[in-house]
């Protein structure tokens, strides 16, 4: 993504454009994929970027909070930023840690459990938990 087209995201998004997130972002919103906050430096240090760990953990976590880009939290220990925010489901690959896409039309419910009260269904996220070599991603 330019430069230009993350400056309009922000924008849309409330984020005030900083050289460090936008740095951050252009490896993020590069193409439609799942990475942690390590894979996020470890891409940083290899264009020779500086920008600091801490600053890496609070610009992805607002960059979820403004819904530029989805958490995707697998476990406790192990969460990933989505570039893809419309709504869709995921395979886990345990034995690979790789995470991939299911289009949401590809999950059907029959039925959802009554809610109750006033609440309302914001969003239904499928994260199905699988081992061994899987098909193309
Ligand atoms: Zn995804």
């Amino acid at each position: 993504m330019q430069r230009a087209q993350i400056i309009v995201e922000f924008d849309n998004c409330g984020i005030f454009p900083t050289p460090q997130r936008i740095e951050i972002a252009q490896i993020l919103l590069k193409e439609p994929q799942h990475l942690s906050a390590e894979q996020v430096i470890e891409r940083l240090r290899s264009k020779g970027s500086g920008v600091s760990k801490a600053t890496v953990y609070n610009t992805l976590n607002l960059f979820t909070e403004r819904g530029l880009v989805n958490e995707c939290v697998v476990d406790p220990e192990r969460r990933f930023y989505d570039s893809n925010t419309d709504a869709h489901h995921h395979f886990y690959n345990l034995d690979t840690g790789e995470l991939i896409d299911i289009p949401q039309d590809e999950i059907a419910f029959a039925e959802l459990p009554d809610l109750g009260g006033e609440g309302r269904i914001e969003r239904v996220e499928v994260l199905i938990k699988v081992r061994g070599k899987t098909g193309e991603s």
